[in-house]
């Protein structure tokens, strides 16, 4: 083949190529789906040229989610997780691989926050009651003695899935970590199931399969901790990433204008005070990502930012409540301010 019509085939061949492919993607349409479970608001969207397929693949995504929550759920006592709260001190629970899988996860950040994140929490959480009818400040006497049984070095495993805690009044709560895990299974089902675009939101734990149907990379806001959901500080590009974000307005009372949240600094006792108002996680998995938000929610700012900068690959944003934004080193460029009465400091 001579020169010149080699490179007109080849032009030939891409113009095809691109048409091909812009006329396949213009089919593609957003099906999306909400929900209410694991304690929050759930919406699923994925991009298909089959409606009918999509809102199939969104049906089997609840239902895994459903499937965890029964699992893994310490408000349920039925769950794996309630049965091995009821047999707290006495018995090994048998539990599934991947509630025990989650269970060691868990334990492995308590190992590395030295205890700031513990899911033996579950005897606080309950005593705090935190956005259940149940919400109170407990006395000083009371939060001692919940404090006690707080310790993730007393969970005990054995055999291959089989899991007790060593006293009676032990209570473990994976809540700190659950959507992560659900995020990332909701994940696999569609990958599994051939779709290249998609968003999932676990109650403001965010996940984004592949790129934006054009090729360009999600946009994904983080909440402005002081005005009401869905109202964004900023705006971080990602894809085939995880935005998992932590933050004292998601659950808590005020009383006597103090806030009361949901998130228990297992040292004290009490929700976790330390100036931060929120924490976001960005990294691979939605599971490391959503230990970690309350990991770093919990440390701080400086030992949160500290232990963020040891992880390959993990990057986090930390709002203080002076309107502060820490960024670790690899979000430089990353993360884009839209109100201005936020400020990065570094
Ligand atoms: P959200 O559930 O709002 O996404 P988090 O991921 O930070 O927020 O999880 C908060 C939940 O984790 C609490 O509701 C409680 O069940 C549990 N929890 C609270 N404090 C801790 C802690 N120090 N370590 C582990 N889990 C915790
Ligand atoms: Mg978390």
């Amino acid at each position: 083949m001579k020169n010149k019509t080699l490179k007109y085939f080849i032009l030939m061949v891409t113009i095809l190529l691109t048409t091909f492919q812009v006329g396949c993607k213009s089919e593609e349409k957003m099906v999306s789906d909400s929900t209410y479970m694991l304690g929050t608001y759930l919406q699923l969207s994925v991009w298909t040229s089959n409606e009918a397929k999509g809102m199939d693949i969104i049906k089997t995504a609840f239902e895994r989610i459903k499937e965890i929550e029964d699992k893994m759920s310490a408000n349920i006592d039925e769950s794996e997780i309630g049965q091995i709260n009821q047999n707290a001190g006495r018995d090994y629970v048998e539990v599934s691989e991947e509630t025990s899988e989650l269970i060691k996860k868990a334990v492995h950040y308590a190992q590395v926050t030295d205890g700031a994140f513990d899911p033996a929490i579950g005897k606080l959480v309950k005593l705090w009651g935190i956005g259940t009818e149940n919400e109170r400040i407990p006395s000083e006497d009371e939060i001692r003695d919940a404090l006690s049984f707080v310790d993730y070095r007393k969970i005990e495993f054995q055999g291959e899935n089989k899991v007790k805690l060593s006293e009676p009044e032990m209570r473990i709560d994976l809540g700190g970590i659950a959507k992560g895990y659900a995020a990332d299974e909701v994940t696999k089902i569609m990958r599994e199931k051939g779709i290249k675009h998609a968003i999932i939101n676990l109650g403001g734990n965010v996940v984004t399969l592949g790129k934006k149907t054009d090729g360009s990379s999600w946009k994904i806001g983080i909440q402005d901790p002081f005005e009401p959901t869905g109202t964004h500080m900023g705006i971080i590009e990602a894809h085939d990433q995880t935005v998992v974000t932590s933050g004292n307005y998601e659950r808590y009372f005020i009383q006597d204008d103090k806030r009361y949240h949901h998130i228990i600094d297992p040292k004290s006792g009490y929700p976790a005070e330390n100036g931060i108002v929120s924490a976001s996680i960005i990294t691979n998995s939605s599971t490391d990502a959503d230990g970690l938000s309350t990991s770093v929610y919990v440390l701080g700012l400086d030992k949160g930012m500290k232990l963020i900068e040891s992880l390959d690959g993990v990057e986090c944003i930390i709002i203080t409540e002076d309107k502060k934004v820490y960024l670790s080193s690899g979000l430089t460029g990353r993360f884009q301010i839209i109100n201005n009465s936020f400020q990065i400091v570094n």
